[in-house]
């Protein structure tokens, strides 16, 4: 877990700003829900996946209630579906702190952001085209480039259950050929199985049974359907028949944004798809969903990569230098915050130099010093810090106009 400092915390605040333009553009309006929830609203997301069984924060509270720290956000979005059941479709979205109990390294915290977004009560596949291509253009509006979708379709759960039932087959007669980490996946969860980076692994991977196999013929024409729309909005995709994603609640579409400028094993910016069965598991009636969530820690290290989407220090307007000792300051810095203006000052009654070299640390375009002789005259000295140009004695009451001047400003 770290702490955001400033400049980067501004970049997670605009990364929030850009995501919520895009989708609110879309129709989407912002749920906000407890970090905290009842342990039983993640343990319904399945026991197959290790967000749930093994890196969950839990705790018994003073009330006695069993709860967790989030691990993922949709689990309690469906919850807040079941309490609330609001008009259909449902198209929400969020951004906040997720908690998993991981093994921390590049890319992987224990505490980490995402935004997402999720829509309730819709089987359409042209939700899909536009949950997909809402996602694409939030990393195009970051300035992304080297982003790469991978699609998949799992099927309906029928297709999907003899899909598990002939990969266990599959996986079961290589015996010992399996490593021993993914005979213990194979236990739980045999889908996890193709995701196994082990090289001794591969060619039983590649031999494996193919999902589009056991597709029925409603699955096909879903899956073909969101392929026509991805085609027309011309967003590029491949096509990964052994793209899996672990939760035991996803059917049909599933896809993945992955960064190529990042590690292969962190190389998932984002992810989502169809499910169905959580808000009915969650006290609800049975309902559609889709949706993505992306990861903010994971953008940023792909936007720092290819030297898009910087964090950018705060703009001041000035920075007001008084050395009087007296309340010059605090009259002409609220005045110029009133005017709308972004302004600090130097503190403490430090001396000309030392305030100076704050100013112009501080990147604002002008100092405005206030010394005796300005406090007598009733003026202010204006001088210019970026760039140049000669500082400027301007009368004490035109100093709004003279900041709010398109020549002064530059
Ligand atoms: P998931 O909820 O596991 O599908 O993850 C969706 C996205 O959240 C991933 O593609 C990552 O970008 C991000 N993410 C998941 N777990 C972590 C983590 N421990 N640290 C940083 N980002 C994460």
């Amino acid at each position: 877990m770290r702490d955001i400092l400033p400049p980067e915390s501004g970049r997670w605040r605009a990364f929030d700003q850009v995501f919520a333009r895009v989708v609110e553009r879309a129709g989407y309006g912002q749920l906000i829900t407890p970090l905290l929830e009842d342990l039983g609203v993640f343990t319904r997301i399945g026991d197959a996946t290790e967000i749930v069984t093994k890196e969950m924060y839990d705790f018994v509270d003073k009330g006695d209630r069993h709860i967790a720290l989030r691990p993922e956000m949709t689990a309690s979005v469906c919850r807040a579906f079941a309490e609330h059941r609001p008009t259909l479709p449902w198209k929400i979205y969020y951004s906040g702190s997720n908690f998993r109990y991981e093994k921390p390294q590049r890319g992987r915290y224990r505490q980490f952001d995402q935004v997402g977004i999720e829509v309730l009560g819709a089987d359409d596949p042209h939700l899909d085209v536009e949950v997909i291509a809402l996602g694409w253009e939030f990393y195009a509006r970051l300035g992304l480039r080297r982003v790469k979708l991978v699609v998949n379709s799992l099927g309906e759960p029928d297709d999907r259950a003899r899909y598990v039932e002939a990969l266990r087959e599959h996986f079961a007669a290589a015996g010992d050929a399996l490593s021993e980490q993914s005979r213990a996946t194979l236990e739980r969860n045999p889908l996890r199985v193709l995701d196994s980076k082990r090289e001794s692994d591969q060619p039983l991977i590649a031999a494996a049974p193919q999902i589009a196999d056991f597709h029925s013929d409603d699955a096909a024409a879903h899956f073909e359907a969101v392929l026509a729309g991805l085609r027309l909005l011309e967003i590029p995709f491949v096509i990964e028949p052994k793209l899996v994603r672990g939760l035991d609640y996803y059917r049909r579409t599933i896809f993945e944004f992955q960064g190529e400028t990042l590690d292969s094993a962190q190389n998932a910016l984002g992810g989502g798809g169809r499910y169905d069965g959580l808000v009915e598991a969650l006290g609800g009636p049975a309902t559609p969903g889709v949706g993505f969530a992306l990861g903010l820690d994971r953008t940023l290290l792909a936007c720092d990569d290819e030297g898009v989407f910087p964090a950018l220090p705060i703009e001041l307007d000035a920075f007001v230098v008084d050395v009087t000792g007296g309340s010059a300051a605090v009259e002409l810095t609220a005045e110029l915050r009133n005017a709308g203006f972004s302004v600090d000052r130097g503190y403490d009654n430090r001396s000309m130099k030392a305030q100076m070299k704050l100013a112009n640390r501080s990147g604002a375009r002008y100092a405005l010093i206030v010394g005796d002789d300005e406090l007598a005259a009733g003026t202010v000295v204006a001088k210019p810090m970026q760039g140049g140009g000669d500082q400027i004695v301007v009368a004490r009451p035109d100093i709004v106009a003279h900041l709010s001047s398109p020549t002064e400003q530059k």
